[in-house]
Formats: C-alpha cells, structure tokens, sequence
C-alpha cells in the first residue's frame, strides 16, 4: 500500500493541538506522532499549516424538487463545491417518493450519486406519509446504512406536513428501530396564519417572509418535538436551530433525561434578518428565517457550551431565476442558499479567527460531533484507524469570499465580500489528494457511500 507522510504540521486531535507528524497507508491513517526519517512513498510539508480532520456536513439538498424548482447542486456539483471548501463528507436528504417506499430512496440516492460524487456520502430517508406500512420500513433502513430520518413539521403544499400526532407515531418507531429523528420545526398552524395574515394586508416584499414566522413559530414547534420525544424516548435531533431560546429548551429537555440534539447553519450565526431588507433581499430567504442580532448573539455561546452539538450549512442553492418566482410574493421564494463551499471557512473565521471557538472546539462541531452523531465511524478526526480524510489550513491567510472565488456553477453567492482569514490549501479523502490549491486534482465518482451506525448513547 502507498504511504504518505504529512511532515511538521500543526495536528488537532481531540483537545490536543501541537506538532505532529500524520502517516497515512492507504485509504487510512496510520500513526500520527514525532515519526522522525520514517521513509514513506510521499512526504507532503505542512510547516505552518493546520492539519485538521475533513469536515462533514450533514445538512445538504442535493436534486431537491421544493417550491417549483430543483436544487442547482447535485452530487457533482455539490461534492465539488463541498471539497473545495474542505468538507469531505456529506449527508443529503431524499423524500419518500409519493406512494413510494422509504427504501426505494437507498437506490434512488446510489443512482444520483453513482459516477459523480467526489466525496463520501450518506443520506438521511424524509417521510412523506407515516402509514404503518412506512413505519415498518424505518428498521431496513437502519439495517442499509441509513440510519437518520427525517419529518417536516409544515409544508403541506409540498406534501412534506407531519402533523403532531403522526410524529408520535414516527418517534416512536424511530424509539423502537434504534434510528434517530431528524425534524424541520415549525409549527405549521401558526406559519400558515403568518402567511395568509401579511399576504392579506399586501405585504409582500422578502421581509415579510421573516414577519410571516416569527421567532414563537420555531420556538412552539420545537416544544411539541421534544415533548413528543419525551413521551416516546425517541431520539430528535431538531436541524437548522436560529432563536436564543432554542438552546435552552434543549438543556431543559436534556435535564428531564431527553435525547434530544441540536444544530444551527452558518447563516444563522452571520446575518440578521436586515438582509431581507435589502434589493436583492430574496437571495436570503430560507426557513425558519434569518433572525436578530440577539439570536446571533446567543448561538455562539450554545456552541460552546455543548447545547447545539455541531454546525451544517443548510445547501439548498436555487437559481437566480426561480428565486425570482417570488420577487412580488415572498411565499413562493424557494426557500434556501448555497452555502456548502463557505461553511468550514465561515466558521473557521468567523468562530476562531474572532476569538469565539477554540481550535478543538471548531473541529468538534465542523467534523467529529457530525460524525460522531450521524454514525459515520470512520470519520471526523485524525485517530489512527480513521480514514484519511485531510485537509491542510493556512490560518495566516486573507482573502474575499465571493463568486470569483467560488467553485459552485449557483449564479449568485450568500456570502458575496465576506473578508476571510483561513484558506484551505489541500484536501485530501481516503488518502487521495483531491484539492491541490486552486486544483481539482481527483475525478468525481470517486466518492462512496457510508454505512452509518449510530451509537447507541450519545454523549458529547
Ligand atoms: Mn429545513
Ligand atoms: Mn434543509
């Protein structure tokens, strides 16, 4: 098997950050240590450079049919983009198909991403029924590597609605299979009367978007997740979290014993809802809406504190023109934004450049929680065993986030001036160098299929 020294960088491993010597063999990592003249196929210098564990992001929508459009990014573009910007392994979504089997989306996922994916991938099964029949089906999914589902708590027009009830129901099949529950919270009675009640007075304009489903409509539909996950013992894991009281109901439920979990996106951690405010405002339309400074404000702490466990992008790039579909209405913005390039520099700038993560704390939440959480075991950080998934970090360097600098084929950035500090400068997955610089330097269809197994507790 082919060797490859990465020589005198500075290797984060758990909460130890010091300067080591990484042995890669193959597809794996081998030693990580003071490995002195041991002679290897390659040696690759990594003096004054990072060498952190390839980010995972498990939030991302592939050839997502939403809202009277696709996604722009399918498992070419979107691995591309996701490399590129560090992250070397995914976790999509895929609806049930309507009338269709939850295990139809295995194959219907291998097919999409069979010659394309650069990187590795798994997905996580969405419902769009909960008949018993589709019940059943959560345990073959559990046994085809698929562990995590997902159920929308609104939605109705896109037939995506899981009413409260019916996530009883799922939580506790989801209890009973050993699977976990991801949910879209908010409370769909409430959105809808948000959205009939701005549309009625004429107040159309993006905005309104974020007056539509105010802060109490996540906040009421998370209460009802984790109460239904109490009453079940299901585990919830409530995706894309934006209001300063989220993390505390996640410590209350934790406190009465819950297995409860949660996230927030880049976005929600840099802007505020002003950006609806401007022209181009639609560009930033996703859900639940951008919130307050004083949001922003109580997500970063939460990451510290352990109460939201990691950090995804949320990718669901539209194009310009269908987000236009709603230039006079902001109910029919397909709601999201590409964002699976910027997430690992974003936070890396953002949260440790600012003084607001520590170094071990930004791998935890940008790889090893996710892959931890999600059961990609042989992901997430740099133990020997592990697979070499890689990514070498200039933390010196400055530079604009922007179009000009992106890889995504999306017409528009949501991150268009952001002054960066931190640049990848190599990725590597499974031992292959993929990203060299500016330089895709592997062929897409490399990438494989993860079997997760998620542990049995959690505990991070
Ligand atoms: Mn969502
Ligand atoms: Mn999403």
């Amino acid at each position: 098997m082919k060797t490859k020294i990465i020589r005198g960088g500075t290797v984060v491993l758990a909460q130890t950050v010091s300067q080591q010597d990484v042995l890669i063999r193959g597809e794996a990592i081998a030693a990580v240590g003071q490995l002195g003249e041991l002679a290897a196929d390659e040696i690759i210098d990594a003096g004054g450079l990072l060498v952190l564990p390839g980010g995972v992001d498990t939030h991302v929508h592939f050839n997502d049919a939403f809202m009277g459009t696709v996604s722009v990014h399918d498992y070419r573009t979107g691995t591309i983009a996701a490399a590129f910007g560090g992250t070397t392994s995914v976790i999509d979504f895929a609806n049930q198909p309507f009338g269709g089997t939850l295990l139809s989306t295995v194959d219907m996922k291998k097919e999409e991403a069979r010659g394309k994916a650069l990187i590795d991938w798994n997905f996580h099964p969405s419902f769009t029924d909960t008949s018993d029949r589709t019940l059943a089906e959560i345990r073959a999914c559990v046994a085809a590597g698929a562990p995590s589902l997902k159920a929308y708590m609104t939605y109705r027009d896109e037939g995506l609605l899981v009413e409260p009830p019916d996530l009883k129901r799922v939580l506790a099949a989801v209890a009973e299979a050993g699977a976990m529950l991801l949910v879209h919270a908010e409370d769909n009675d409430l959105a809808e009367a948000g959205i009939a009640r701005e549309l009625a007075g004429g107040r159309t304009a993006p905005i309104y978007h974020a007056r539509s489903k105010p802060h109490l409509v996540e906040n009421k539909a998370n209460e009802t997740a984790v109460r239904l996950a109490r009453e079940t013992g299901g585990r919830l894991f409530i995706v894309h979290m934006t209001t300063a009281e989220g993390p505390e109901l996640i410590a209350k439920a934790r406190a009465a014993g819950a297995d409860v979990w949660g996230e927030t996106c880049t976005h929600y951690l840099i802007y505020t809802e002003a950006m609806l405010e401007r022209e181009d405002g639609l560009k930033w339309v996703c859900s639940p809406p951008l919130r307050t400074q004083a949001d922003v404000d109580a997500l970063w702490p939460s990451l510290v504190s352990g109460l939201l466990s990691q950090v995804t992008s949320d990718d669901a790039a539209y194009w310009m023109e269908a987000k236009r579909f709603g230039k006079d209405r902001f109910d029919l913005i397909p709601n999201g934004m590409p964002g699976i390039e910027p997430r690992f520099h974003l936070l890396y700038s953002e949260g440790v450049a600012k003084g607001r993560l520590s170094l071990p704390r930004f791998v935890e939440l940008v790889a090893t929680n996710p892959a931890h959480i999600y059961g990609m075991r042989q992901k997430g950080s740099l133990l020997p065993g592990k697979d070499a998934d890689i990514v070498l970090f200039d933390p010196t360097a400055r530079w604009t986030m922007g179009q000009a600098t992106s890889h995504s084929p999306c017409d528009y950035h949501a991150f268009e001036g952001l002054e960066i500090t931190g640049r990848v400068q190599k990725v590597f997955s499974r031992g292959d160098l993929i990203v060299d610089g500016d330089e895709l330097v592997a062929e897409p269809g490399r990438g494989r299929y993860v079997h997760c197994v998620l542990p049995e507790r959690l505990s991070i």
